[in-house]
């Protein structure tokens, strides 16, 4: 056996939980290989450049309630960090609803009967609460159990089935708990009166780096190919092999075999991957519990655009459905230098499943969807402003969490954990709906348990807080940056 410090660990996917795995190892003077199946290094938070103009696979803004991941990330970045005002808006029947939501708009907007139903039906809800304690299965009885029918029927339902392409009744209510948690009709209002910036989603602005989100990744990925790691890109698992309990090589591409000298493996590849890739194959009862784990996926189409500021918005949240994206975000207003000069770039998330009709439309065909629909409903450019367009299909953007995903994932990870040398990490690794944060924790972790010779370290123990995750300012009296640093405001 090699001593720990001679050790070399092989690590599945690029993406932050991979890279920052990578980034502590080889600093701590591992020999780290990592293989990732893309041209590129980013995962899901990638800056694409095409032509001069640079913008990221859908709005990514950094928060985080964890100081340590926080200072971790701002060392990392220094002066590229910025500071970036949140905009977002909602548009909905034909209409803009600011966001985090104003009372006097949303009367306007929604008309006194419906708000005063919505309020009514809440009050029903929490009233009914009080007698029958029952913990919701599916999301739309969480929607219902934490807003009410009204505004689940008007507002909640569709965003959510045009997001999943599924009845809310698929899906399991855990997924309100990590991306609305703490907000009720009661914060709403509070905040609408009072301005409290106490939650999550009325964080309003955020830390960004100058060159976009990718830069976080891409930074990573400069110093660990310094420090004598590797990393090889278009190299996709394809099969894992494994003996005694222990892996002992993957292969890539369908054909090289890749043997890891490594004596340690971290996965960031998606967990349904791991267990049908692995040889000798996992027993009949996993791979059908692992046959149930599916992802939603993404196709992103960006505009680039003969103008500058066409919003105001960071982003926008879609609701209308004869409208094909579900947001769309303008990269001027998170840093007008990602964009030449008197230009813009438009990036919409079409969200659809691998190898459905949507998929498989050619680019032209999405990028002209996405365009008619855009010009048709907003007006803001005509055909003649598109100075060019690019499309980025993203599989597995979004873990689904299918009722009884739960229990399904616990078994597939009890199987795993017979083999000694594999930590699992990141959002599809671990089959759950992190942020950039948790994943980098995750992959922090990872590295030091390989560095301390032992699992001092519990992955499973990140992103499970059962506190709003936002509710920390990040750019208020907690958050420093290093002396030497600074952030400049961004207007
Ligand atoms: C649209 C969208 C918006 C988001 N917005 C925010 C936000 O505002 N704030 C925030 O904090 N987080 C946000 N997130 C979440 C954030 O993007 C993720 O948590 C983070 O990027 C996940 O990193 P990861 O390394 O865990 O996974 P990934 O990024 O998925 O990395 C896994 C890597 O493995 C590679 N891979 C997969 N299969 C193979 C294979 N067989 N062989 C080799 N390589 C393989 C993939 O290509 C990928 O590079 C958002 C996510 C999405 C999709």
């Amino acid at each position: 056996m090699r001593n720990k410090r001679n050790q070399s660990v092989l690590i599945l996917g690029a993406g932050l939980a991979g890279l920052a795995a990578g980034y502590e190892l080889v600093k701590a003077g591992f020999e780290v290989t990592i293989v990732e199946k893309e041209e590129a290094v980013g995962g899901l938070a990638r800056t694409i450049e095409v032509n001069g103009f640079r913008f990221d696979t859908g709005p990514h803004r950094w928060y985080t309630k964890n100081d340590m991941v926080n200072n971790w990330m701002l060392k990392l970045l220094g002066h590229e960090v910025t500071k970036v005002p949140r905009q977002t808006r909602i548009y909905f029947d034909h209409k803009f609803f600011n966001y985090p939501i104003k009372i006097k708009d949303t009367l306007l907007g929604m008309g006194l009967w419906l708000t005063f139903r919505a309020v009514v039906d809440y009050a029903l809800v929490r009233f009914q609460q009080l007698f029958i304690k029952n913990e919701p299965v599916t999301l739309e009885e969480g929607f219902v159990s934490q807003f009410g029918r009204t505004l689940y029927e008007i507002f909640f339902k569709r965003y959510s089935e045009k997001l999943w392409g599924t009845s809310c009744k698929n899906i399991a209510a855990d997924w309100i708990g990590q991306r609305t948690r703490g907000l009720n009709i009661v914060t709403i209002i509070k905040n609408a009166l009072f301005s409290s910036q106490k939650i999550v989603s009325f964080v309003d602005e955020f830390a960004y780096p100058k060159k976009g989100i990718g830069r976080i990744a891409e930074k990573m990925a400069e110093e660990i190919v310094q420090a004598g790691g590797k990393i090889l890109v278009n190299s996709q698992v394809t099969e894992i092999f494994h003996k005694n309990n222990v892996i002992i090589s993957v292969s890539l591409n369908d054909n090289e075999k890749f043997e890891v000298a490594a004596d340690q493996v971290v996965s960031t590849i998606p967990l349904s991957e791991v267990v049908a890739f692995l040889k000798p194959k996992a027993p009949l009862e996993i791979a059908n519990v692992n046959s149930k784990l599916t992802y939603r996926d993404q196709i992103q189409v960006a505009l680039f655009i003969n103008k500058t500021h066409l919003t105001s918005d960071t982003w926008i949240y879609v609701h209308s459905l004869e409208l094909p994206f579900v947001r769309v975000m303008e990269m001027d207003n998170w840093n007008a230098d990602l964009s030449p000069k008197g230009t813009t770039s438009l990036v919409f998330e079409v969200t659809c499943n691998e190898g459905d009709s949507v998929w498989l439309m050619s680019d032209v065909e999405i990028v002209d969807m996405v365009t008619q629909s855009f010009i048709k409903e907003f007006n803001l450019i005509s055909k003649q402003d598109l100075l060019g367009s690019y499309v980025h299909r993203a599989p597995k953007e979004y873990p689904v969490y299918h009722i009884g995903y739960k229990k399904d994932v616990a078994k597939i990870k009890d199987f795993l954990q017979q083999f000694k040398n594999l930590q699992l990490i990141g959002r599809n690794g671990i089959f759950r709906y992190n942020n950039m944060d948790h994943s980098i924790e995750m992959g922090l972790f990872a590295a030091w348990n390989i560095i301390e010779g032992e699992r001092k370290f519990d992955i499973e123990e990140v992103n499970i807080e059962r506190e709003y995750l936002e509710e920390k300012k990040i750019f208020g009296k907690e958050f420093e940056l290093p002396e030497d640093q600074h952030v400049e405001e961004l207007h």
